[in-house]
């Protein structure tokens, strides 16, 4: 094991470590990044891989159209592996009540400079015509994409240690000490800067973090090229996505570049235990087959749940550690850190270097005052 000191220690190989670690490497700094898995192991192999613009909060949207932005930049750049897809999302409306939020997020958004289309039912039919009959329409958002993240994090990764980082696998940190790093094996790393962007494990290395577990589940299934085109989610999503007790279900699907279909998705909390549970499943696949009634007739090929790491307000927390001198937390990203990875990298090493960063960071320092919880 090294004995160097490194100028940041970044701890946890997800889509965050992993982007932030090629982040500070970018600007000469010497880097450890300390995973105690493999790269991208964690929530990043089991998320959905949405790089979706939010809108629950003026401060979700920023961080979420700047992380945007800079997934468009590079994706000339990512690998095959990544399977960058700009197939767009559709937020499908049920009701008038969901078409009235399409409406509103229409205006939300195309005043912020999002390009964003309204579809009546005609229309919603003929663009997505596997989804049911009866649907009042929906939004489009022809910006968003998907990718695979564990590639992303393990090309975040190359690059890294292309420049001045170097990786430590299958190591677990034990405990963070004022100046440095131990692993369970009982030797040190010495940093400058300490990064905790172990997601959900954040709160065993820094302790009073607000940081807890919201279980998903998702379903993969064989491959049907053609089957859709967009991904779709459910304007109800929102509604069941804002519960921050009960287990919810809601209806999103993703055509992958693969020709298969990932379908979601869950949300649970306070459960440890990471085992498929069958009736949230049953629930969660009853609601995808109520919108599209042909996946009656296709196979899955493999189901799995994954925890995101949710903070009381719904924020990410992205800065200096309130006590601890030298640890910064890029943490608590519930259901939108593969899509925030990047800008979190980006605000992250501006505060380290000093600098100002592209948005205002206020609402996600750890130092926030307590706010009324914005949503997904
Ligand atoms: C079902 C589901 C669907 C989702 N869908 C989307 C989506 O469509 N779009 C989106 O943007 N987000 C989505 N998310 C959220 C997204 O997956 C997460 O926010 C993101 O992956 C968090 O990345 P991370 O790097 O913070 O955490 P992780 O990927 O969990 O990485 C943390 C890493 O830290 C390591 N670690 C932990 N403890 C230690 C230790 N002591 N020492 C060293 N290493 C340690 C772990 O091994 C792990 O590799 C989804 C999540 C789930 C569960």
């Amino acid at each position: 094991m090294s004995s160097r000191t490194y100028d940041v220690v970044i701890i946890g190989a997800g889509i965050v470590g992993s982007a932030c670690a090629v982040e500070c490497a970018r600007e000469g700094l010497s880097v450890a990044i300390v995973e105690a898995g493999i790269i991208g192991g964690g929530a990043t192999a089991a998320g959905m891989g949405h790089l979706v613009v939010m809108d629950d909060s003026e401060a979700q949207f920023a961080l979420t159209r700047y992380s945007q932005q800079l997934w468009d930049e590079i994706s000339d750049e990512l690998p095959r592996e990544v399977e960058h897809d700009a197939c767009g999302t559709i937020w499908i409306a049920a009701d008038d009540e969901e078409m009235a939020e399409a409406r509103r997020k229409e205006k939300f958004y195309s005043d912020r400079g999002v390009p964003v289309e309204i579809l009546d039912a005609q229309s919603l039919a003929k663009i997505e015509p596997q989804l049911r009959q009866g649907l009042v329409g929906g939004l489009r958002v022809p910006g968003d994409s998907v990718i695979y993240p564990p590639s992303a994090a393990q090309y975040f990764v190359e690059q890294a240690l292309a420049r001045r980082a170097e990786l430590f696998l299958g190591v677990a940190v034990e405990t963070i000490t004022a100046d440095c790093i131990r692993l369970r094996d009982g030797t040190s790393i010495a940093a400058g800067v300490i990064v905790n962007s172990a997601g959900s494990w954040s709160p065993q290395l820094t302790r009073g973090l607000e940081v807890k577990k919201r279980k998903g589940h998702l379903v993969i299934t064989d491959r049907y090229p053609n089957f859709l085109r967009h991904q779709l989610v459910e304007l109800g999503y929102l509604k069941s996505a804002h519960s921050v007790t009960a287990d919810s279900v809601a209806f999103n699907i993703q055509p992958r570049k693969t020709g298969q279909l990932l379908i979601g998705s869950s949300r649970q909390y306070d459960v440890d235990e990471s085992s498929v549970d069958v009736s949230i499943l049953t629930r969660m696949l009853d609601r995808a087959v109520e919108y599209l009634p042909g996946l009656r007739k296709l196979s899955s090929l493999r189901t799995w749940t994954g925890f995101r790491a949710a903070t009381p307000d719904k924020l990410p927390l992205i800065g200096p550690h309130d006590e601890h001198k030298r640890l910064y937390l890029a943490t608590g990203h519930e259901g939108l850190g593969i899509t925030t990875s990047l800008g979190t990298a980006k605000i992250l090493v501006a505060q380290i270097m000093n600098r100002k960063p592209a948005i205002p960071v206020a609402p996600y320092l750890p130092a926030r005052p307590a706010q009324e919880p914005a949503h997904a």
